[in-house]
């Protein structure tokens, strides 16, 4: 296959460390890709002047695909986050987050394999904030949520879901309070759910969600919901399979898609060569997949579970000793 062309943004903290862990171990599969490597972050911000140079911008406009590490939004400057601002121009309206049991890894629970599916260009993260006094003592926030916006994101997931063996989705929501927001998304849930008969529609409620993701967690398969919902339930899910050194991530629109970790840039760990890069490599694992190379992703999913079957050799967070080159090393040392 021709080579393919993908934007590649390192990022801040771990961001350097765990995506060039990924960049081997993606060229270990022999997949055939050419990087175009773009800056980004907080590190950008104080060498460029800007966090998202008109640059990367563009590098993504024409390669379609991105892989990129964990970007810091610098607190107190006035930036929006540059993830949600990235989702916005690309109009990337779903972020795509699998929760699936890895080998080796110590966990609650053995039959964990789901996907949230999160909203992610609207309700709280709309960016409608504001002061309602002068002194700064009654603050707003504002969820817009749309009809158009949910009912894409739902049919997606309503597609994941078909395309699995347990097809089962679930709607996530908060309508019993939140009746106009939550409500809609509901609606729109229910009314799409009518052109998937094959797939076993759910409603549920957040919170119970929750605890019955932490008590259950097979009773779930896809679940869909709104932003800020989401974002909380991914990294409960997260926590499900490993914690976040093994979340992986795809932020999906009509035209765009950048793979990422569901985790940010770690700063308390940065530099030290200790940071787990398997999420990173999991969504570059997805990237592979989307960009047609499935038999290179799947060679490198195998990589990963073999070498944590093999039970020696794990990054602190999952209980082990090993340097993220270490742990590397043995993933491409079986792609070899
Ligand atoms: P953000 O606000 O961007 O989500 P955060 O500081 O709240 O960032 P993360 O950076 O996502 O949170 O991570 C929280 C903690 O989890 C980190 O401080 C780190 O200790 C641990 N962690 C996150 N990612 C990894 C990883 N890849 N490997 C090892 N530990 C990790």
């Amino acid at each position: 296959m021709a080579a393919k062309k993908v934007t590649l943004i390192h990022g801040d903290g771990i961001g350097p460390e765990i995506v060039r862990a990924t960049v081997r171990a993606v060229e270990a599969t022999g997949a055939s890709i050419e990087w175009e490597e773009r800056p980004a972050g907080e590190a950008c911000a104080e060498e460029h002047g800007t966090p998202l140079p008109e640059q990367t911008i563009e590098s993504i406009k024409e390669n379609r695909v991105a892989l990129k590490g964990p970007l810091t939004t610098p607190v107190g400057k006035g930036f929006r986050s540059i993830n949600v601002a990235l989702r916005a121009e690309f109009d990337l309206y779903a972020n795509i987050r699998p929760a699936s049991i890895l080998p080796g890894i110590q966990v609650p629970f053995d039959d964990v394999d789901l996907v949230v599916v999160r909203e992610n260009t609207e309700g709280l993260y709309s960016g409608l904030e504001a002061w309602l006094d002068r002194e700064k003592n009654i603050a707003e926030s504002r969820a817009i949520i749309t009809r158009k916006g949910s009912e894409r994101v739902i049919r997606r997931a309503f597609e994941i879901a078909r395309s699995r063996p347990a097809k089962r989705l679930h709607v996530v929501h908060k309508a019993n309070i939140l009746k106009a927001t939550s409500g809609l998304f509901l609606e729109v849930g229910r009314e799409v759910a009518e052109e998937f008969p094959d797939v076993e529609f759910h409603d549920v409620i957040v919170d119970a969600c929750c605890m019955r993701l932490v008590r259950r967690p097979s009773d779930f398969d896809v679940l869909v919901t709104t932003n800020l919902f989401g974002d909380i339930l991914s990294d409960l899910t997260a926590g499900l399979v490993g914690g976040l050194g093994v979340a992986a991530g795809e932020n999906l629109g009509d035209e765009y898609a950048i793979f990422e970790a569901v985790h940010g840039s770690a700063p308390d760990i940065a530099g030290r060569g200790i940071a787990n890069p398997l999420a990173v490599m999991l969504a570059g694992g997805f990237m592979l997949d989307h960009l047609g190379f499935e038999t290179e992703g799947n060679a490198l999913r195998k990589a990963i579970e073999d070498t944590l079957a093999a039970g020696d050799i794990r990054t602190p967070d999952l209980g082990g000793d090993a340097k993220t080159q270490s742990f590397t090393d043995a993933i491409v040392e079986r792609l070899r």
